[in-house]
């Protein structure tokens, strides 16, 4: 089984050593096609106005100067010898659950490999407030994701569907389990803006990730993890909103 790797938070990313250690446990032929600079947040967006480089880090091992679109769209066309039968996203820092995953490069891979009709599974790693940027804690992940994996192997995927897994931000063994859910939604969608000004005396702003207020309930991704439990959600491309459309054909039918 030829497993291709990629990770929006790029080549570098702490996340994408431990997806590595987990597709070994399923393969021996696993491929890493990565943006070369962190990527999160840019979605399903291309590279159209300046060239793509590729960097060699090894035999299988490679970066991208792009977005993580751009890295799995190298990684087939380019890359691999042959398309691979299963495509994993991940670990990424940070979740992608709810209203987020449509800003999420972690998901946007997936997206491209299910695109191409290859298997695809986005993977990422809630971590708590009280723990940001190199203190964020895989553990989970690493524990848990072969075995969430491995049941999603064998099983048929339907076409332009994908599976969004988040592990939550617990030791191993305080885990749960794993649950089903559908895609949740922030309940406000607020996220804030920072505001500050540079060392040269001009302003600035950031968007930040806290302020987003969400409940976790309607038994949805956001309730699985906060109930200590793994989420997995299968994905769909289109994104029809299909219960709307005999409405609307009817406001501009004669
Ligand atoms: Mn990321």
């Amino acid at each position: 089984m030829r497993i291709l790797l990629t990770n929006d938070d790029g080549i570098n990313a702490p996340g994408l050593e431990v997806l590595e250690r987990i597709a070994a446990a399923l393969s021996d032929d696993v491929w890493v096609v990565a943006p070369a600079e962190e990527q999160s947040g840019a979605g399903h967006s291309l590279t159209l106005t300046r060239p793509v480089r590729i960097r060699t880090h090894g035999e299988r091992r490679f970066s991208v100067t792009g977005t993580p679109t751009d890295a799995v769209t190298m990684g087939l066309k380019k890359l691999l010898p042959a398309p691979p039968d299963l495509l994993l996203s991940g670990v990424n820092r940070g979740a992608n659950l709810g209203d987020d995953i449509t800003y999420s490069g972690t998901v946007s891979a997936a997206i491209e490999g299910a695109l191409a009709g290859i298997r695809s599974i986005a993977l990422s790693q809630v971590y708590a407030g009280d723990s940001v940027g190199d203190a964020v804690s895989f553990a989970a992940a690493e524990a848990w994701g072969a075995r969430v994996l491995r049941p999603l192997l064998g099983l048929p995927f339907a076409e332009r569907t994908l599976v969004n897994v988040n592990f939550p931000p617990l030791g191993p063994e305080a885990v749960q389990g794993i649950r089903v859910v559908r895609q949740g939604f922030h309940d406000y969608a607020r996220g804030s803006v920072v505001e500050g000004t540079d060392p040269r005396g001009y302003r600035y702003y950031w968007f930040g990730l806290h302020g987003i207020e969400h409940t976790p309930g309607h038994q949805t991704d956001l309730e699985a993890i906060a109930d200590g439990y793994v989420a997995v959600t299968p994905l769909q491309v289109d994104l029809t909103h299909h219960e709307s459309l005999l409405g609307l054909a009817e406001r501009f039918a004669r």
